[in-house]
């Protein structure tokens, strides 16, 4: 089996390096305030994840707990206050349309996760910039920047390709259409370049900017196509499904796809996968963990810059 299995850790370590000298060379101590409304194990586990790397960084975190109920004025406290740079909450809280509501009353100059309704439009129409000079760079969710991240590391992007174009020939396959990762990631993979067929339970959509790229953002349409068609065409395929039980089906992977797992479940058998694929990651979570850090300080700049205006 010539597979080649990549850790996160592997991919997450020169972002965490270059966090960790700029935090020193600069002699800055961004903080993070992290808000743990609900009693998922899960996002205790992330809670714990991150407090240990920004740690490591010397990045300053502080989780705050409290009831659902309290949560908003909590967010509303922290975006009023000078000494916190940046906010994220861990979701589930309410499971609903709340939480959406929740993501917009985070402070957009302060919203490391990029969930703000600002962020995500820009994202979706591929506008990259928050200023006309283009000094500022719009933040994009931690996750699907994350798998951007995996996949530059493991060579899909292809550098030689101009920026924002180098996905183009690319297929990528994505089990998943969640409006936290699977939604945008396909959008973000499609703005690149690529063609992207998105997969959830009820079907599957192709994102693409078309033949030659000939469209500045991805369009998306419907397709009647089934995921042993998708397969065999992926030159990617990444998976986020969150059931234990399910296995992507290794025999319809195409030979030497590079195969990549966000699910908290190993979505991948990874005996079978490693006879198929060339590269294999079996988990991003510090590649999450690396990218929300990456967004903190890049708001610390901005609110800089702003006081000093
Ligand atoms: P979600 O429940 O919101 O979305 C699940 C998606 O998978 C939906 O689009 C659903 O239609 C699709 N799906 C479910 N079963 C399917 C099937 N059999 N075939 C095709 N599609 C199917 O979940 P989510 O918030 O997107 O999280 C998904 C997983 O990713 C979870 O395990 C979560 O813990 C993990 N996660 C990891 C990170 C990370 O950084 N590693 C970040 C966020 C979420």
């Amino acid at each position: 089996m010539s597979c080649k299995v990549v850790l996160a850790q592997s991919i997450s370590a020169s972002y965490r390096e270059e966090l960790k000298n700029t935090v020193k060379d600069r002699n800055i101590r961004p903080k993070l305030v992290g808000f743990l409304a609900n009693d998922d194990p899960a996002a205790a586990k992330y809670a714990e994840w991150t407090a240990k790397t920004c740690a490591e960084t010397g990045i300053e975190f502080e989780l705050r707990k409290c009831l659902r109920n309290e949560l908003e004025n909590k967010i509303v406290e922290a975006n009023q206050d000078s000494a916190v740079h940046g906010i994220m909450v861990y979701y589930p809280v309410f499971g609903d349309r709340q939480d959406q509501y929740l993501q917009n009353v985070v402070d957009v100059g302060k919203d490391v996760e990029g969930l703000h309704h600002k962020y995500v439009y820009n994202m979706y129409h591929n506008i990259r910039f928050l200023d006309q000079a283009q000094t500022k760079k719009c933040i994009i969710p931690c996750t699907p920047l994350g798998l951007v991240k995996v996949m530059e590391y493991v060579g899909v992007y292809n550098g030689i390709l101009p920026y924002g174009n180098r996905l183009h020939g690319r297929v990528v396959t994505i089990i998943n259409r969640s409006e936290i990762v699977g939604r945008p990631l396909a959008a973000l993979l499609a703005n690149d370049g690529a063609k992207v067929y998105s997969v959830d339970i009820n079907g599957i959509q192709e994102f693409h900017r078309g033949v030659g790229l000939k469209l500045k953002k991805h369009e998306v349409t419907e397709t009647t196509l089934k995921i042993e068609d998708v397969l065999p065409l992926s030159d990617v395929v990444i998976t986020g499904v969150p059931t234990p039980s399910y296995k992507v089906p290794s025999d319809l992977i195409r030979d030497g796809a590079v195969c990549i797992n966000f699910s908290t479940f190993k979505n991948f058998d990874a005996d079978e996968i490693k006879k198929k694929a060339s590269i294999y990651v079996p988990a991003v979570g510090k590649v999450t963990v690396a990218m929300l850090e990456r967004n903190l300080v890049r708001l610390y700049d901005y609110q800089i810059q702003e006081s000093t205006v």
